[in-house]
């Protein structure tokens, strides 16, 4: 049988803790695959996402000891979605398999997820959470009423507790990679592009070792970066509001004119109208922000070191 790559695209920042534990994992899980698939051939990819602990030197060692370990760092810290692309972009594989370095997208998944692509059914095979255990209270409300809003608003559907684990054919992939807008949110890429997904469902899985960096206000603004990069919704509101507030303005005019109190007509005449007024810019603003951005083509990441520059300087 003609070989096939795997690579494994791993988003790294601050790992230093969880890394070992990793590797070893993906090795045995890969190890397995390969006893049953000879045919099969691992890439092992990590994008150290401006590290500040010893991720870095953890990667060079894995990269030195083993050809199948590469690794890009980033100059800086450029978020995770920067990460996952910059992987896509470098990675060789026939298939790519992203997923994160804490373990909570257990590696024990990957041969069944091989399984559901291969069988041809599916270009894709992901994960989904059925259970928010172990997330406060809080956190869960809010992920729940953006799913609910962003699914209202946006052609594009999001699947509720889908997660970035995704196993995918190299088309799926330069489908991915041919999307190069600089906001990026791939909880709406992956379901824009389309192509057939098998979603595994799966418990939530605390983090092995370090900690998340992820917080509610960071997950907050993320979810607007969803809404607006999927949905021109806020827009047509702005526009909503408009007529709205001109319905108002007539009526209130009415009633001053009736009660004879041009003071209080005038001064929630203007403070409506201002409200309403504002926000529309304000909603306005938001997309010439992103159009700003993306017009502005700025490289989605950086590259600082890979393993072969980090090679050849050694020699
Ligand atoms: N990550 C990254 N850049 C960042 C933040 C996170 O590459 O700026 C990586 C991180 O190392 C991990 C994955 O993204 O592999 C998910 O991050 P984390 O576990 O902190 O998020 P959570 O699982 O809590 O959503
Ligand atoms: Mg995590």
């Amino acid at each position: 049988m003609e070989k096939e790559l795997i690579s494994l695209i791993v988003p790294c920042y601050n790992e230093e803790e969880v890394l070992p534990l990793f590797r070893d994992e993906i090795l045995r899980v890969t190890g397995k695959m390969k006893s049953r698939f000879p045919h099969l051939e691992f890439e092992f990819l990590f994008i150290n996402d401006g590290s500040r602990d010893r991720t870095l030197d953890i990667l060079r060692e894995y990269s030195l000891a083993d050809s199948r370990f590469r690794y890009i760092s980033f100059s800086r810290n450029f978020g995770k979605e920067a990460g996952m692309f910059a992987g896509l972009e470098n990675c060789k594989g026939d298939y790519a398999v992203i997923l994160d370095a804490d373990l909570q997208h257990p590696p024990k998944l990957i041969p069944q997820m091989y399984e559901y692509v291969r069988s041809g059914e599916f270009d894709c095979a992901g994960t989904r959470r059925v259970s928010r255990k172990g997330e406060p209270k809080l956190l869960s409300f809010f992920s729940e009423s953006f799913y609910k809003v962003i699914n209202k608003i946006s052609q594009t559907y999001i699947i509720n507790g889908a997660q970035d684990f995704r196993f995918m054919t190299r088309q799926m992939v330069d489908a991915i990679l041919s999307m190069r807008e600089y906001s990026r949110f791939s909880k709406g890429i992956f379901s824009w592009v389309g192509f057939r997904t098998k979603f595994i469902e799966i418990e939530n899985t605390e983090r092995a070792a370090g900690k998340t960096t992820w917080n509610f206000w960071k997950l907050l603004k993320y979810s607007f970066e969803g809404i607006f990069a999927f949905s021109t919704f806020p827009l047509s509101l702005a526009v909503i509001f408009a007529v709205i507030s001109f319905i108002a303005a007539i009526v209130l005019l009415i009633f001053a004119i009736i009660k004879t109190s041009e003071m209080l007509g005038i001064m929630c005449l203007i403070c409506f109208i201002g409200g309403i007024q504002l926000f529309c810019l304000g909603t306005l603003g938001q997309y010439i922000a992103k159009a700003y951005l993306e017009v502005k083509k700025r490289p989605i990441y950086i590259i600082g070191e890979t393993e072969e520059i980090y090679k050849k300087r050694k020699e």
